[in-house]
């Protein structure tokens, strides 16, 4: 059978994304392709950014250099439409390294379009297995989970909220939740599996309802209590990403402060600390609104460790703008803040601001100068954990010259932990006092492991 590489850019969602396009492929008899020509190169793309695409681009024509007979197969944000070049007017298709384009909620299809470039292997149980391009059929495939204990969970996909800088809506289209009966069967395999930290993806997660648009009754915070159930099962670690602060409501609150598998790390982007540039962005709160939210997390786990999005340099952010977000950063005090320098996207409205568009040297020493605030206050609140002890899931592992291991993960917190040990601890959950911090990471002792 055809052998198949797996390239993936961007987020959590694109990863989730290629698990599910791999469990296709293999079921169709793919087989993964280590260090030859594979017969098929899957690239999924991400556009959050000028960059990512160009990244992607210079990626593909690199591979289809290097394996000039690979069929090459483009899906993630950057993909419009599904096809090939013989039946699609998808704008990528007009690359020639570009073979076949497909979104990825047509992964089901993936059989039936790969039918006419692989003549030789016959497809049809699989094109009536898979069914039609939808989401609902997207969901329905079983992911091949990459790491067994940590695993991603799709709830929904696309988004209704139009930020003027973010082009997800037009790429992943109108908001469209997946049923809980089924989100709730596919946690409870993955935990059957062995699965002890799971994470639910969607762009926008707390507007969640039960198989629905955005216009139907919210119900996050039941949907978190019931995967909390299986807890008994053997589930440890709870997360989710990412959250809008429009929809954070207080039964979500509450229901964080009170399940035993939820994590003291809310990741919540507020993108500016201005409400004038929230306005530009049609961000739907104020900074008042943002700081009572956080406010109200920190009083009902006073543990929690806060993440954030910030953009810098977006169009007609004056110096007061700036300043503002820098007063609020500090107020704030950020565990993490992913900070990223306004890039415009093709056809969004702040593309369209042209005039305001602050100068690339400019934004460069905003972002520089905050990025200064962030470490101040997410190095201080890292050096309060020195002396405790902490949960840490084990991501990774690599032998140190000295016969003991440098095992790695996340703490509950979701600080990175680095700590040596006798052995191997991939995926396993350990205590770890703390004993050291080096910027953003902390280094510690293993307790009392068997
Ligand atoms: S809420 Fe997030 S995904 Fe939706 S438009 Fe805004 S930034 Fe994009």
């Amino acid at each position: 059978m055809p052998s198949y590489k797996i390239k993936t850019f961007g987020c959590q969602m694109n990863h989730s994304d290629s698990e599910r396009v791999e469990s296709v492929l293999q079921q169709c008899g793919f087989s993964p392709c280590e260090n030859s020509e594979p017969d098929l190169y899957v690239v999924n793309t991400c556009s959050v950014r000028q960059r990512s695409e160009d990244k992607a681009y210079g990626f593909i024509v690199q591979q289809k250099r290097d394996f000039p007979n690979a069929l090459v197969a483009v899906t993630g944000c950057m993909v419009r439409q599904t096809g090939d070049k013989s039946n699609s007017s998808d704008g990528l298709l007009k690359y020639d390294p570009i073979d076949m384009v497909f979104r990825i909620e047509d992964t089901a299809r993936l059989p039936k379009l790969l039918e006419s470039h692989f003549r030789d292997y016959d497809f049809s149980d699989f094109i009536e297995g898979f069914g039609a391009g939808s989401l609902e059929n997207y969901f329905a495939i079983n992911p091949r989970v990459q790491n067994r204990a940590q695993v991603y969970v799709p709830i929904m996909q696309g988004c209704d909220k139009f930020c003027t800088y973010c082009i997800v809506p037009y790429t992943r289209g109108r908001e469209l939740s997946r049923p809980m009966a089924d989100i709730l069967k596919e946690c409870e395999t993955h935990v059957e599996h062995g699965a002890k930290e799971i994470t639910l993806l969607g762009q926008n997660v707390n507007s969640y309802t039960d198989g629905g648009g955005s216009g139907k009754p919210k119900c996050f915070a039941e949907l978190l209590r019931k995967i909390d159930t299986l807890h008994n099962k053997g589930l440890s670690r709870l997360r989710f990403t990412s959250a809008h602060p429009q929809d954070f409501t207080d039964d979500v609150i509450e229901a964080l402060a009170e399940m035993k598998t939820s994590c003291p790390y809310v990741h919540l982007p507020v993108q500016h600390g201005s409400d004038r540039v929230l306005r530009a962005m049609n961000r739907n709160y104020t900074v008042a609104k943002y700081e009572d939210i956080i406010a109200r997390i920190r009083k009902r786990i006073p543990s929690v460790t806060i993440a954030t999005d910030i953009i810098v340099g977006f169009p007609g952010e004056t110096e007061k703008d700036f300043q503002e977000l820098c007063d609020f950063a500090r107020r704030m005090k950020f565990d993490f803040s992913y900070t990223a320098i306004f890039s415009p996207r093709k056809n969004t409205p702040a593309s369209r601001m042209e005039k305001e568009f602050i100068p690339d040297e400019e934004k460069r020493r905003r972002f520089h100068a905050f990025d200064e605030i962030i470490k101040h206050t997410s190095w201080e609140n890292r050096e309060r954990a020195v002396g405790q002890t902490l949960q840490v899931l084990v991501e990774k592992c690599e032998p140190r010259p000295d016969k003991l291991y440098q095992n790695s993960g996340r703490s509950r917190e979701f600080f990175e932990v680095y700590f040596p040990a006798g052995r191997n601890l991939y995926g396993k959950e350990v205590e770890v006092e703390v004993v050291s911090r080096d910027g953003y990471v902390l280094y510690g002792e293993m307790k009392n492991y068997e």
